[in-house]
C-alpha cells in the first residue's frame, strides 16, 4: 500500500491531474492504479476520531492532560470573529484560527485583529474546497497561497495546518511539509454549523471531549448550514468552560497544547 501511494504521488506530481493519470490498458494497469489512487486517498481515513485517536494522537490534538487545546475555523468573519474575540476575552482564554486564504483577503483587518488579541492564526487552506478533489499542484498553490495571506495580514508566521473537513490526502501532508506547516484535526468537535443550538453544541462537544483534547467550532458561517451560526457558538463556551472547570484543565490555543517542533536555532541538548 505504501508503495503504492508513493507511485500514486510521483504520477500525480508528473501528471497534474487524476484524468491524465487512469487511462489503464491492462489488468495490471488497473490494479496498479487503484492501489496508487487508494494509497493517495488513505489518510483520509484518518478524518475517522476514533482511528486518528488511536494511531495519530498528536495529528488528533492530544496534547498536555492538564489542558484543553481551544480553535476555530472558517474565518475570519467581520461578526462571527470579533463575538467569539469577545467571549474568550472575559473567559480569559486564548484559542487558534485556522484561517482560509479567502477569508483573510476579504478580512485581513479582523485576521489582525485575531492575533493582536494574543490569539494563535493557523491554515485552513485558501478556499475551502476538499482536497480529495484536487491534484498536488493545486492543493500546495492552496495551502501555501494561505499561508502567505496569514503571514501578510497578521504579520504571525503560521505553524498549523488544518484541512477542509479534516480530509487529509498524502498531497495535503506534503503540502504542509513543504510550507512547513504541522497538520492537526481535533478530538470533540460541536457541529455548531448544523442549527442554531448552544446547548447541543456544548453536549455534542462534551461527549467526545477529555482531558488533553482539542476542540473545533467555527468563527464563521461561511460554510455553515445556517446563517450567524457563530452565535450559537459563542453562547456554548461558557457551558464548555463549566465542563473544563471540573476537570481543573486549563485552556489555551495550540502552541501551549502540544511539544513545539525543534528549531535550527535551538541549544543543543
Ligand atoms: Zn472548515
Amino acid at each position: 500500500m505504501v508503495g503504492a501511494a508513493l507511485v500514486g504521488c510521483q504520477l500525480w506530481d508528473q501528471a497534474g491531474s487524476l484524468g491524465a493519470v487512469i487511462r489503464p490498458t491492462t489488468a495490471l494497469g488497473v490494479a496498479a492504479t487503484t492501489a496508487a489512487v487508494a494509497g493517495w486517498a488513505a489518510p483520509a481515513l484518518l478524518r475517522a476520531r476514533v482511528l486518528r485517536t488511536a494511531i495519530c494522537p498528536k495529528l488528533a490534538g492530544i496534547g498536555q492532560l492538564g489542558h484543553i487545546a481551544l480553535t476555530f475555523d472558517d474565518g475570519p468573519d467581520p461578526e462571527g470573529t470579533p463575538a467569539v474575540l469577545d467571549a474568550l476575552d472575559q473567559l480569559g482564554w486564548r484559542a487558534t484560527f485556522f484561517m482560509l486564504g479567502a477569508q483573510v483577503t476579504r478580512h485581513p483587518d479582523v485576521a489582525a485583529a485575531v492575533v493582536a488579541a494574543g490569539h494563535e492564526a493557523a491554515v485552513h487552506g485558501f478556499s475551502h474546497r476538499n482536497h480529495l478533489t484536487r491534484g498536488p499542484a493545486d492543493v500546495h498553490r492552496d495551502v501555501a497561497d494561505a499561508a502567505s495571506a496569514v503571514l501578510g495580514a497578521t504579520g504571525a508566521r503560521p505553524n498549523w495546518f488544518r484541512p477542509p473537513y479534516g480530509v487529509l490526502t498524502l498531497a495535503s501532508l506534503r503540502a504542509a511539509r513543504r510550507v512547513g506547516l504541522r497538520p492537526v484535526l481535533w478530538t470533540a468537535w460541536g457541529r455548531d454549523w448544523e442549527a442554531h443550538n448552544p446547548a447541543r453544541v456544548a453536549d455534542t462537544v462534551a461527549s467526545h471531549l477529555r482531558p488533553g483534547g482539542t476542540v473545533l467550532l467555527h468563527d464563521s458561517d461561511c460554510t455553515a448550514r445556517v446563517t450567524d451560526s457563530w452565535r450559537s457558538t459563542v453562547q456554548a463556551l461558557p457551558r464548555l468552560a463549566a465542563l473544563v472547570d471540573q476537570w481543573g484543565c486549563t485552556v489555551g490555543p495550540l502552541r501551549d497544547h502540544l511539544a513545539r517542533r525543534p528549531s535550527p536555532t535551538d541549544p543543543a541538548p
